[in-house]
């Protein structure tokens, strides 16, 4: 009887934990099948956003980077549009941001991917002004309803207060084919998010928020 009992509780465990990795398992590996791309902003001649000796371009490096890494993890294929201190910009383009947004363009165009993602910083004469903010073309209609996701989870996990917002033909991204936003993740003009924006904790709390608002776009 006590072996009977004991076999009993064996099989238990085995269900419960079993069951549990299979359902873990789906639950990290929840992007498996998409592309998606991530566009750090700005690179090379172009520093993006700057305050006093603090550049946006590093910072959305470091970011895209973590977020490569998490996407990557939930069983997505991820691409980057840059990598390093670069710009995308052809040698001797007459005009240099435009050669670099083109080449963005086209490596997201030329992808088959789920979804886009282009992270950038904020910033604002008002030092004042804060919070994550996800602004979409509307050449696209997923664009809105990605947006929405993503700002649903800036505002539960990082309380911001900023809403969606439509920008007609942003940043040239009127001519991406594929889904995607602009994520401005933080004021750089506001001192408590200069601060919080360059420390890893914080990098990784925002990663994380668009992770999960990904996630439930692309499963709902
Ligand atoms: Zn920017």
């Amino acid at each position: 009887m006590f072996r009977y009992k004991i076999i009993v509780f064996l099989f238990l465990l085995i269900g419960i934990f079993g069951f549990n990795f299979v359902e873990a398992q789906e639950n990290t590996l929840s992007l498996l099948g998409h592309i998606i791309y991530v566009d750090a902003g700005h690179g090379g001649l172009d520093p993006g956003a700057m305050y006093k000796n603090i550049k946006e371009a590093p910072i959305n490096l470091e970011i895209s980077k973590k977020l490569e890494e998490a996407l990557t993890k939930k069983g997505a294929i991820v691409y980057m549009t840059r990598t390093d201190d670069n710009d995308l910009s052809i040698p001797n383009a007459s005009n240099h941001k435009r050669s670099d947004l083109n080449q963005r363009i086209k490596l997201i165009n030329e992808s088959n991917c789920s979804l886009y993602l282009s992270i950038h910083l904020n910033a604002d004469v008002s030092e004042s002004w804060s919070g994550a903010q996800v602004f979409y073309d509307d050449v696209n209609a997923e664009n809105k309803i990605l947006a929405q996701f993503l700002q649903a989870e800036f505002s539960t996990s990082l309380k911001s207060k900023r809403k969606i917002k439509e920008i007609s033909n942003l940043y040239l991204y009127r001519k991406v084919t594929r889904p995607g936003v602009l994520v401005e993740v933080g004021f750089l003009s506001n001192a408590n998010e200069r601060y919080l924006l360059r420390q890893d904790s914080y990098q990784q709390k925002i990663v994380d928020t668009i992770v999960s608002g990904v996630v439930k776009y692309l499963n709902r």
